[in-house]
């Protein structure tokens, strides 16, 4: 039985981004939450151990993807710099017919996320642990994926390094924010050209207790990547494109 937290989450999300959850996925977001806490003593996954706030902060907070067409229409999703899974889990308990691949630098937090997996029986989940620059370059990640995200992970000049690659000819790169990245924006204009990239538009939005601002910059693939790109595992982030 859904308890009054839960059926406060599943109602939000139906009614501000028209996702429809079941007790099954309710149940799955729930044994997620319990996971993450358990593990949160034994290893640096989040800062926010609440139970409320885990479930606005990080679950409702992922599923904001779920009000943009690019993100709902897409069959394949790599959520770059997932960390303890964010936002690609909580999507694929919404959307489980995704076929997601997450890549994470750190081994520790790819071996919570495989608990993860096997706990919700996530079918179609693929852990990759490694540097995205050098996941980037393999073959069966490039110009592969319909949809790719990255929640604070880095500035968007150096994201858009690390995660364009991956997307296929015409799919999406959406990084996910908090408020006023005008300048982000700004400088990551060069990054976006030499990633053969369009900025297509921004979504603002607004968590629902907290009322904290969030941007989804949505952003377009328009031809594969040019083989010098990503340069070297590190230069990304240390030498941005701007
Ligand atoms: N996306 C998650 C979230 O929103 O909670 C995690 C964010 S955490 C601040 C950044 C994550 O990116 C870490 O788990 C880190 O290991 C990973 N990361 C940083 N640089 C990376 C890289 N070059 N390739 C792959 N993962 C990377």
């Amino acid at each position: 039985m859904a308890d009054e937290l839960q059926r406060w989450f599943s109602e939000r999300v139906r009614t501000d981004l028209g996702i429809e959850l079941n007790d099954i996925q309710l149940d799955q977001y729930e044994t997620y939450y319990r996971l993450l806490v358990e593990w949160n003593e034994k290893m640096n996954l989040t800062g926010i151990t609440e139970r409320g706030a885990v479930y606005e902060k990080h679950f409702y907070d992922s599923l904001t993807l779920g009000a943009l067409p690019e993100a709902i229409s897409a069959r394949s999703m790599a959520d770059i710099g997932a960390g303890a899974g964010f936002p690609s889990i909580p999507f694929k308990i919404a959307f489980p017919q995704l076929v997601v691949t997450i890549v994470d630098s750190l081994a520790k937090r790819i071996r919570f996320l495989q608990t993860v997996v096997d706990a919700l029986q996530l079918g179609n989940v693929t852990l990759v642990h490694g540097r995205a620059e050098d996941i980037g370059r393999l073959g069966e990640h490039r110009d592969r994926y319909d949809l790719v995200t990255a929640r604070a992970v880095a500035r968007l000049a150096g994201l858009n390094e690390l995660c364009l690659p991956f997307v296929k000819v015409e799919g999406h790169f959406i990084a996910m924010k908090g408020s006023d990245n005008a300048a982000e924006l700004e400088e990551s204009a060069k990054s976006m050209r030499l990633l053969n990239a369009k900025l297509r538009y921004t979504r603002e939005l607004k968590l629902p207790l907290e009322q904290s601002e969030r941007q989804l910059i949505i952003i377009r693939k328009l031809e594969k990547t040019a083989k010098e790109y990503p340069r070297k595992a590190g230069i990304p982030l240390k030498q941005p494109l701007i």
